[in-house]
């Protein structure tokens, strides 16, 4: 069945349109002064231990394309760009230092669904298609009973390349005829649809499915592509200040779809997940954008976890996370069995300690990875490997026989701009030793298939700013 078919049969995404009022009247709703308080009550760590018996936990994954963690209010950013994300860190998890692994779209989300780094995952190029074999997130959780629905923006993450496996309903939701009032709020607008589209979506399926027992994720893209409306156009002009507008922009829709699940009655029994793939370089090292390196700019990202009730006060997890930790963390905190094959760990451990004032060290290292020509079918890989152990950042970057190295130290230079490599060899050469023996490793289900992608196709990545020869 096509994407398109999909469309006509779905009551609910046709409903969409209706819900334009809805959104923008929550809209206005969110940003009243001394609007709603949240509807969930104050739990304790026990709530969070005893999450696992509860039969009634909706899962809300919203994973927010390209946003780098020190561009959010609650990463302590100067600017205010998202306070209803800072909100929601107060009262929930927010993991102050994590990796995403890698910083490129589909690899990144790759590794993220299958809790591997992307070597083992097996997918590092354009052409490259998740295997059947790999048990995906959702579908555990469609086993577990959960209505599964993933409403995405990104052709990267299409259902082509094995990435709707599990999900009863996954579709990139169409757009709506744009009228020329909202072209003219939404200066950067380009496509012919937004993360609205994609919210309006989800409310429509909550109005009419929130009551049953579900898994949404939601891929938004405005980020990804610098989209900001007169309302969220507070901090200038230049392509640095665009991008933190259209932080601004989505987290006031976030905003809206909070209150939504208030009004509906179900964020006292939703987990609410946002997180991203990977981020964005603003001309540090001399380049703009990602799916390039691998230093801190493009793989440092946030996570943020809000129960189903309010912690007083929340919990910040100091320690090193990783995106390929976050499933087997939800599985852990819903009582499923996690992954039988993952490079990740459950930090529901580390979630209570930190939240007891005890401090876990034990897991403090991870591995961020792209193959720098996974857009170029006639070239060899070329790696580019980042391995983090505590402040320390190893990077190496491969191009044929050359080899590119830098060691950084978070701790004495947050944005990593110092290269300690001659300073440093002793440690240079442990973290070089293990990004070798990473890069040395085989996909865990063999070879991944690959996968012919039409010129029509390759246009629409194309359009997402990818350049693909
Ligand atoms: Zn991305």
């Amino acid at each position: 069945m096509s994407d398109e078919t999909r469309h006509i049969r779905w009551p609910w995404l046709a409903g969409a349109l209706i819900s334009f009022s809805l959104l923008v009247g929550l809209l206005l709703f969110a940003w009243a002064p001394g609007g709603v308080s949240s509807t969930r009550p104050i739990g304790s760590l026990e709530d969070v231990e005893s999450l696992a018996e509860r039969e009634d936990l909706n899962v809300l994954f919203i994973l927010l394309d390209t946003l780098r963690a020190d561009r959010l209010t609650p990463y302590g950013y100067e600017r205010d760009t998202s306070p209803h994300l800072a909100a929601l860190a107060e009262e929930g998890v927010r993991f102050d230092r994590h990796l995403a692994q890698s910083s490129w779209t589909k690899a990144s989300m790759a590794s993220m669904w299958t809790g591997l780094y992307p070597m083992r995952a097996g997918i590092t190029r354009f052409d490259q298609v998740i295997p059947e074999d790999a048990k995906l997130p959702a579908e555990r959780l469609s086993e577990a009973g959960f209505d599964t629905v993933g409403l995405y923006r990104n052709g990267w993450v299409s259902p082509n390349f094995g990435f709707g496996q599990g999900f009863d309903i996954y579709v990139k939701p169409g757009g709506r005829p744009m009228a020329p009032s909202v072209r003219r709020d939404n200066p950067t607008i380009k496509g012919s649809f937004s993360d609205e589209d994609v919210l309006y979506s989800a409310m429509e399926y909550l109005r009419v499915n929130g009551q049953g027992h579900w898994f949404l994720y939601l891929h938004l893209m405005d980020i990804h592509e610098y989209t900001y409306d007169e309302e969220s156009a507070l901090f200038g002009g230049d392509y640095s200040d665009v991008y933190d507008n259209s932080i601004r922009r989505v987290d006031a829709l976030l905003g809206a779809l909070f209150d939504f699940l208030d009004a509906q009655g179900l964020s006292d029994r939703t987990l609410v997940v946002v997180a991203s793939d990977h981020g964005e370089a603003f001309r540090e090292r001399g380049f703009e954008g990602h799916a390039r390196a691998v230093f801190r700019e493009s793989t440092e990202v946030p996570l943020l976890i809000r129960f189903p009730f309010r912690l007083e006060p929340g919990i910040v997890v100091s320690s090193r996370s990783r995106n390929i930790d976050i499933w087997p963390t939800l599985l852990d905190l819903l009582g499923l069995e996690g992954p039988s094959l993952t490079d990740g760990q459950s930090l529901v451990d580390v979630i209570l300690a930190e939240g007891r004032g005890q401090s876990d060290e034990q897991m403090d290292s991870g591995i961020s990875h792209l193959d720098t020509t996974w857009g170029r079918p006639d070239m060899p890989s070329r790696h580019a490997v980042a391995v983090v152990d505590g402040p320390y950042r190893y990077v190496r970057h491969t191009a044929g026989p050359s080899v590119q190295e830098s060691l950084f130290d978070a701790e004495e230079d947050p944005l990593e701009l110092q290269d300690l490599a001659e300073e440093q060899p002793e440690k240079l050469i442990e973290l070089r030793a293990r990004g070798v023996e990473y890069l040395e490793t085989s996909p865990a289900w063999g070879e991944a298939s690959t996968r012919e992608i039409g010129e029509m196709e390759l246009n629409q990545l194309r359009a997402l700013g990818y350049a693909i020869p």
